[in-house]
C-alpha cells in the first residue's frame, strides 16, 4: 500500500495531484473464496480488513450490490462515543472508541476523528435523575462521564437555549466521544484491506445462499456463483431480507432514519449536543455545516428518503434548543434504512446455518461500531465461536430471554 507520507502528498501536490493512484483495487468476483462477506459498509470492510490483518486470511470477497460505503456508514450523522449503561456495551463500545484513537495511524488514513465531547442534556428532575444513574453506571464501566449544570453547559454552549419550553435542569458529558468522518472510514478500511489482498466487488448484489445439509457452501449474485467456506451478512436494514434468503428470521425493524445538513457558518458549536427528550442532536462539521439528527419513522420501510412529518419533528425541535438557528436554510436531507432489534443491542455471531454469520441490529448506532465490529467478527468467524466481546449479543438472546436493554442509550438515533 502506498503510504500518505508527507513526502508522497507534498510531491503529488506539485505535480497538480494527477496520477494518484486508485485507493483500492476493483476486484473482479473469482470462483472461490475462504470468505465471503457481503455488503460494502464499515462493517464489512473493517472484518474482511481484521481477517487479513490478524489472522492472515487474505482469500475474502466483499460483495457490495451497490457502491462501497454507500449504505448507512456514508449516511449517518458520524456520532463516535462509548458511554452505554450495560457493562457489555460498555466493553464492547469502549474497545471501538479505543480502536478509533488508533485508527488514523493503523489505516493510514486520516480519519478526522474530533473528540469534542458529546453533552446529553436532562429537561426535568426526573430525567436528571435518571441521567445521574446512567453517568454512575458509565463511570462504574470506567468510561469518561461527568454531571454538568446548567451554569456550566451555559459556558460550553452560549448559543443553547437553557429556558425552552422544557428547560435544562442539567446533563452529562462524555469528552472522548464526538465525530469523525464516515467516508474516511469506509475508503481507509477498503484501502487497507485491498493492499492486504481482498477482493472488494461493487455492483455485485448477492440473491441468494447455497446451503447443503444445513451449512453455506456460497452465495448466488447477479454476477454468478461464488463458493465460500464461510460468509459474513454484514448488510444494516438489509438483515431480515438476507436472512430470510438463508431461511431463518431475525427480529429485526426495518426503518428509514434521516439526517439533513444546514448551509455552513462559522464555527459556534464545537461540542455535540443531544436532546433525548426534545429528541434532536446536532453537530458542527469541519465545513461548518450544522449536521442535525433525530428519531427514526415510525414505520417500517425500505424507502432510503424518509418522510416530512420527522423532517419538521426534527427541526422544530433544533429550534427549540437553539433559537438561532431559525434562521438558517437548509441544504440536504437523506436517509438511510436502520435494522432496529428490540433491545436495540446488535446481533453478532453465528446463525442456525452453519459457516453463515451475521453482524447487524446496529440500528441508528452502528457507526461508532465499525473497528470493534470489525474485529471481534474476523475473530468469531476464523474461531467459530463468538468473541468474548460479543458473547452476549448472539441471536440466541431472543430465545434465553437474555436482552441488553440499550434503548435509553440508543433513545435518539446516532
Ligand atoms: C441518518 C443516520 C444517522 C446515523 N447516525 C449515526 C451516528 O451518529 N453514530 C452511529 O454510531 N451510528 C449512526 N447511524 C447508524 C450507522 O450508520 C449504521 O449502524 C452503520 O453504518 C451500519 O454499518 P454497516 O456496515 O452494517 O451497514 P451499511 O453501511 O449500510 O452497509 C451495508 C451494505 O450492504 C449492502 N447490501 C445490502 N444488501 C446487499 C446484498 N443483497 N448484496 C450485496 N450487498 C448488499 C448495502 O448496499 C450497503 O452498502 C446512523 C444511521 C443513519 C441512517
Amino acid at each position: 500500500m502506498r503510504g500518505y507520507s508527507f513526502s508522497t502528498v507534498f510531491g503529488r501536490a506539485l505535480r497538480g495531484h494527477r496520477r494518484w493512484p486508485a485507493a483500492w483495487r476493483s476486484a473482479e468476483p473469482a470462483r472461490a473464496y475462504d470468505v465471503v462477506v457481503v455488503g460494502a459498509g464499515g462493517h464489512g470492510l473493517a472484518t474482511a480488513y481484521y481477517l487479513a490483518k490478524h489472522h492472515g486470511i487474505t482469500n475474502v470477497a466483499v460483495l457490495e450490490k451497490g457502491w462501497l460505503g454507500g449504505g448507512n456508514t456514508g449516511r449517518n450523522t458520524q456520532v463516535t462515543r462509548s458511554n452505554y449503561f450495560w457493562p457489555q456495551s460498555a466493553a464492547f463500545f469502549e474497545r471501538s472508541l479505543e480502536l478509533y484513537e488508533g485508527l488514523s495511524r493503523e489505516l493510514n488514513f486520516n480519519v478526522m476523528l474530533s473528540q469534542r465531547g458529546i453533552l446529553t442534556l436532562a429537561h426535568s428532575h426526573h430525567e436528571m435523575e435518571a441521567l445521574r444513574r446512567w453517568t454512575n453506571a458509565i463511570r462504574i464501566n470506567g468510561i469518561d462521564s461527568d454531571v454538568l449544570t446548567p451554569a456550566e453547559i451555559g459556558k460550553l454552549v452560549p448559543l443553547l437555549n437553557l429556558d425552552a419550553r422544557f428547560p435544562v435542569h442539567g446533563g452529562f458529558i462524555q469528552r472522548r466521544g464526538g465525530i469523525s468522518r464516515h467516508d474516511a472510514v469506509a475508503w481507509g478500511y477498503a484501502r487497507a484491506a485491498s493492499a492486504l489482498g481482498v477482493h472488494i466487488v461493487e455492483q455485485c448484489e448477492v440473491t441468494g445462499f447455497d446451503i447443503d445439509q444445513g451449512k453455506v457452501t456460497g452465495v448466488t449474485t447477479n454476477r454468478g456463483s461464488i463458493a465460500a467456506d464461510r460468509v459474513c451478512i454484514c448488510v444494516a436494514g438489509h438483515t431480515g431480507v438476507l436472512a430470510a434468503k438463508a431461511g431463518f428470521r431475525v427480529p429485526i425493524t426495518s426503518m428509514a432514519l434521516q439526517a439533513m445538513v444546514s448551509e455552513p457558518l462559522k464555527p459556534c458549536l464545537d461540542t455535540v449536543v443531544l436532546s433525548p427528550v426534545i429528541h434532536v442532536y446536532v453537530s458542527q462539521s469541519d465545513r461548518g455545516e450544522l449536521v442535525i439528527g433525530g428519531g427514526a419513522d415510525g414505520y417500517g420501510s425500505y424507502a432510503q428518503r424518509g418522510g416530512v412529518p420527522l423532517l419538521e419533528e426534527n427541526l422544530a425541535a433544533l429550534i427549540e434548543l437553539f433559537p438561532a438557528f431559525s434562521r438558517l436554510r437548509l441544504m440536504r436531507q437523506w436517509a438511510g434504512i436502520v435494522d432496529i432489534t428490540p433491545d436495540t443491542t446488535p446481533i453478532m455471531g453465528p446463525t442456525p446455518v452453519r459457516d453463515l454469520y451475521v453482524s447487524g441490529g446496529w440500528g441508528t448506532g452502528g457507526y461508532k461500531a465499525i473497528p470493534a465490529g470489525g474485529e471481534t467478527m474476523a475473530h468469531t468467524i476464523v474461531h467459530d465461536a463468538p468473541h468474548p466481546l460479543i458473547a452476549d449479543f448472539g441471536l440466541d438472546r431472543f430465545e434465553t430471554g437474555a436482552l441488553i436493554d440499550e434503548g435509553a442509550a440508543s433513545g435518539v438515533s446516532h
